[in-house]
């Protein structure tokens, strides 16, 4: 008898053998990842993907090593959707029912692609005209133990844009406006030839005052830095509620939602898949949260 495979898994694991080996085909690997020595040899093939053995402390490993996969064995096809979902905004609970994972999967892997995001998102300057401003966020505590503060304090959240793609959003300092930070963070990037526009803050305005020198120029204003703080607020509102410690790593899906008009989500998930900078689920853990308390 001729056995059928009616829900497809068997055409599913072949997908995702597929997919992974296109992702890790022309991956190079340069150390390896235990002990990172650069001497290491090649070790046959497992599933199509490369291994090696290192020759200083004996590990193997391969193509897939450090990656989005070397944690996972769930299909590609779900991380490809996750990641769609993720950038879509939908609720853990929704990815978790319409993947058939457990919502504990799904915080991991929320914060997973966050993580990757976070440093897709960063433009390399910002010339001409660059356009900053502030917004307060106060500080939540959401899935945190222990809580013993009762004063909240704000947030500084700073945007700088120029041009159409360029931007970045970043927390800057906790309660009062801190110019090392906002330097460390923000101003680096800042051309010395740009010309900077504040948008009503006077932190800001100092700052611009100081770049400018003695320029002065009429600029028209910037839509999205105009509204800052509108489209902030309402796009986080969607979270319900985003913890401050994951701030960061959220507001980078915020610069995708600005500046992406068309997400090529399969061009995302492949840059994620080479990143060597996951955070392994332990890293997480340790953070002391409750995976399922914050964020849902
Ligand atoms: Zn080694």
């Amino acid at each position: 008898m001729i056995k059928t495979d009616a829900n497809l898994n068997l055409l599913n694991s072949h997908i995702t053998a597929l997919i992974k080996k296109d992702i890790y085909l022309n991956r190079i690997i340069e150390k390896c990842p235990t002990c990172e020595s650069k001497h290491y040899i090649k070790y046959g093939s497992f599933k199509g993907i490369q291994r090696y053995k290192c020759k200083e402390c004996g590990k193997t490993f391969s193509n897939v090593s450090n990656s989005l996969w070397s944690y996972s064995k769930k299909e590609s096809t779900k991380w490809i959707k996750f990641t769609e979902y993720v950038l879509e905004r939908k609720s853990l609970r929704f990815c978790a029912e319409k993947l058939e994972i457990s919502l504990v999967t799904a915080f991991y892997w929320r914060h997973k692609v966050l993580q990757g995001l976070n440093y897709e998102s960063v433009p390399s300057n910002l010339r001409g005209d660059v356009h900053i401003a502030k917004k307060l966020i106060p500080e939540n505590f959401k899935g945190s133990r222990n809580i013993t503060v009762t004063v909240r304090h704000n947030i500084w959240v700073v945007a700088a844009k120029s041009g159409e793609n360029s931007i970045i959003v970043k927390p800057i300092s906790r309660c009062h406006w801190h110019l090392p930070s906002f330097n460390k963070k923000i101003y680096y990037l800042i051309d010395e030839k740009a010309y900077i526009v504040p948008y009503g803050d006077r932190y800001i305005s100092l700052v611009a005052k100081a770049h400018n020198k003695r320029r002065t120029k009429e600029v028209l204003n910037d839509k999205i830095i105009w509204s800052f703080q509108i489209i902030l607020e309402k796009w986080l509102k969607k979270f319900h509620g985003v913890a401050s410690k994951y701030l960061e790593k959220y507001l980078s899906l915020f610069i995708l939602f600005l500046t992406k008009k068309e997400i090529n989500y399969m061009e995302i998930f492949k840059k994620l898949s080479l990143e060597n900078r996951f955070i392994k689920t332990y890293d997480i853990v340790i953070s002391n949260i409750n995976p399922i308390g914050v964020a849902l």
